[in-house]
């Protein structure tokens, strides 16, 4: 063998291996801002989009990013999907904008997973390639409310709502009623804003069989919105591994109906999955941003809680009702019509798609027309054909039952 070959074999050999490597090249990962500077910028949605997007770039083979909607101001909702498990669970922060040291926090958790996934490591004796491969997958959205965090670190300290000056956590449909004074306001009607929207959609779409939202401050772990025999249950456990976990006290299930219309009470009643606010930042109230310099004990308490819900979801195992398909198109949740899962292949109703009216050709709309079907006398299109007439690509995802279109 030449020497030129052999060289160029080794070159070969040599790059293959340095992109199977994974650990190899995580252990390289470097972020533009460290999370004390996010925490401290003066545009904490600027860098939190660019954080998610490092972690989505540097770990492509675990992650996607996408857009669950627009904020009042048009600023992304942005949800980083870690995982291909069949159980989801979604972990969200800064409902209220001067509690957004659970930004920093969810941004923490993401990348100790996913540093731990490329290490191939444990977290709490649990092999996070084992859970994030085959068993759990989460959603995180660190910025419920990117608009109000805004406002509340270029001015306003104690701003509380979104742009449209309604507290996003009673906007809710879960014993919601009309309230508004110039420091409470739940809003016109239920999800009359388009970030509660776009949580609900999120939610209906993806079908969590967990939530956590992350607030501040007081150290305490609300759980309980009326459940009652086996869900009662089944909460109680999940909210007993969270006190323990972090070592913050249960809110006592007397008098719940004293605070409506938020989050988790809607996830509760509604979607009748467990779901928990946790409220970080020490046993106080506040009326501004926690100081940083609580952040390590934030952290050190919290560290866990991904990890110790998934592993309890694992042993859960009654889930309600059968899981609907989502789809994302083009890094955007869809949020129009119903996918339905006929015999392994994903449809769409025609009437959700009326932007194609007239964009395509005879030709396309013919080879679209064979494999269309008839579900109750309603159009359905067929989403693999679908993207192939728009020369796009399709992937299917069975286990999150997710069709991605980009
Ligand atoms: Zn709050």
């Amino acid at each position: 063998m030449s020497k030129r070959i052999k060289v160029f074999i080794l070159a070969v050999i040599y790059s293959l291996t340095a992109f199977s490597t994974f650990s190899v090249q995580a252990s390289k990962v470097t972020y533009s801002k460290s999370l004390q500077q996010i925490y401290k910028s003066r545009d904490v949605y600027k860098d939190t989009q660019k954080r998610l997007s490092e972690f989505n770039k540097n770990y492509s083979n675990i992650t996607y990013l996408f857009s669950a909607g627009k904020s009042v101001q048009k600023r992304d909702l942005s949800v980083l999907k870690i995982g291909n498990g069949s159980k989801k669970i979604f972990i969200n922060a800064a409902h209220h904008p001067r509690e957004y040291i659970g930004t920093i926090l969810t941004l923490n958790q993401i990348q100790n997973l996913l540093e731990s996934y490329a290490n191939n490591g444990s977290i709490d004796g649990q092999k996070i390639r084992n859970l994030l491969d085959k068993q759990v997958t989460f959603y995180f959205m660190p910025l419920v409310n990117p608009d109000g965090v805004q406002i509340c670190i270029n001015g306003t300290q104690s701003y509380y709502f979104n742009a449209n000056k309604v507290d996003l956590n009673h906007n809710y449909d879960a014993l919601w009623s009309k309230k508004i004074t110039s420091t409470y306001s739940t809003g016109a009607k239920p999800f009359s804003e388009p970030e509660t929207q776009a949580v609900r959609d999120l939610c209906l779409n993806i079908e969590f069989d967990l939530t956590i939202a992350y607030h501040a401050a007081g150290d305490i772990i609300y759980w309980y919105f009326g459940q009652q025999g086996a869900d009662r249950t089944r909460d109680l456990a999940y909210a007993n591994i969270l006190k323990t976990t972090t070592g913050y006290s249960l809110v006592s299930s007397a008098n719940y109906k004293s605070s409506t219309s938020g989050f988790k009470d809607w996830c509760v009643q509604k979607l009748k999955i467990p779901s928990f606010t946790i409220e970080i930042g020490g046993k106080r109230g506040i009326i501004k941003p926690v100081e940083w310099s609580y952040y390590n004990t934030i952290w050190k308490q919290n560290k866990l809680v991904p990890v110790r819900v998934a592993k309890q979801l694992m042993k859960q195992t009654k889930f309600n009702g059968d899981k609907t398909t989502a789809l994302i198109y083009k890094n955007s949740l869809f949020r129009q019509g119903q996918i339905l899962s006929v015999n392994g292949k994903q449809y769409i109703a025609e009437k959700a798609v009326p932007m194609l009216a007239g964009k395509l050709s005879i030709n396309q709309q013919n080879k679209l027309n064979k494999t269309k079907i008839s579900i109750k006398k309603t159009p359905y299109l067929r989403l693999e054909t679908l993207a192939e007439c728009l020369n796009l690509k399709f992937k299917f995802e069975k286990t999150s039952n997710t069709v991605y279109i980009s």
